[in-house]
């Protein structure tokens, strides 16, 4: 772990301490960033190795650093550790270990995540179980490790990451289709076990986002099979079909500002609910 002291914070946020797993890179480290901006010191845990089902990179000890570094930047304090949210035991040593250096964990942001495309036909033990442990179980462990704390110091903000796809389906993505469906079942069952200590607990389910998740050579040749070595630019139109409105992929800071209002104190009463933000999508599969 690596602390360093900060300077007098302002912001909605000051005085908070937000956990963020998942946060070397993409949504999670523009979360920490965010969050830093608005007063909150940090604690940052990522995996920083590739998974063998996995069939993009995951970030790397460097991206970690850097989430830091760009935290400090805005003068909040920085934990970092690296640990894998399929792991109940380290999720909870880290967490306490953020309480015991940062005074608290008052934000848990239950980010880390895979995505997997695979035929039924294809996916086996290993590929179902590292998408199911790390997208579902992953998130259990991480609201496991937080809940006692907040319970004792009767407030908390939990925000879970599902998807799109934790509300609708496509075909060669069963795994994680099921392991963002329990996200929301979890979500909001945690949600009634809190209610009593000023804890809310929500999801967000962002739609196409524009991080490494989606821009790597595998997902864009299962987009364009039709291509020998299709780009961004190639996948747009497949990817702005998932969306209502027209554009293909949106920004992580987008995520970032839902989370923070899910954070503030005027969401002090939403608590088991699911935002979507994805482009309109859920206007054609929710109520
Ligand atoms: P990303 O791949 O850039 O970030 C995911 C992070 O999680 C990486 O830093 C990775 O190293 C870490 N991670 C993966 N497995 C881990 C494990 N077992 N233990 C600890 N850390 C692990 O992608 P992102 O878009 O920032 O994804 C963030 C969340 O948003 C994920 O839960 C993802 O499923 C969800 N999401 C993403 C999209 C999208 O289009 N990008 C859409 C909907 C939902």
């Amino acid at each position: 772990m690596a602390q360093q002291q900060g300077q007098e914070r302002q912001g909605q946020f000051a005085g908070r301490v937000a956990v963020i797993t998942g946060g070397a890179r993409g949504q999670g480290r523009s979360h920490a960033v965010e969050l830093a901006r608005q007063g909150a010191d940090i604690a940052v845990v990522d995996r920083c190795a590739d998974l063998a089902t996995v069939t993009y990179p995951l970030a790397t000890p460097d991206d970690l650093t850097e989430t830091a570094r760009l935290v400090e930047a805005e003068g909040g304090r920085c934990v970092t550790g690296q640990a894998d949210v399929r792991d109940l035991g380290a999720m909870i040593a880290f967490v306490d270990g953020v309480v015991e250096e940062l005074g608290s964990v008052d934000i848990l942001v239950a980010n880390a995540g895979v995505s997997t495309m695979c035929s039924i036909f294809d996916l086996d033990a290993d590929g179902w179980s590292e998408t199911l442990d790390t997208n579902l179980t992953g998130v259990f462990n991480a609201l496991r490790a937080a809940a006692p704390h907040m319970r004792r110091q009767r407030w908390g903000r939990m925000v879970t990451v599902s998807s799109m796809m934790g509300r609708s389906s496509n075909p060669l993505i069963s795994a994680y289709c099921a392991s963002k469906w329990g996200v929301i079942g979890l979500t909001k069952s945690v949600a009634q076990e809190m209610a009593h200590s000023n804890v809310t607990v929500n999801a967000i389910a962002p739609g196409n986002i524009s991080t490494d998740m989606i821009h790597n050579d595998t997902l864009y040749r299962l987009m364009r099979p039709d291509l020998e070595q299709p780009g961004a630019d190639d996948v747009a139109g497949v990817m702005a079909s998932l969306h209502v409105q027209p554009v293909p992929w949106l920004e992580a800071e987008e995520i970032t500002s839902a989370l923070v209002f899910l954070c503030s104190e005027g969401a002090r009463h939403i608590t088991g609910s699911v935002i979507d933000v994805d482009a309109g999508a859920s206007a054609r599969f929710t109520a």
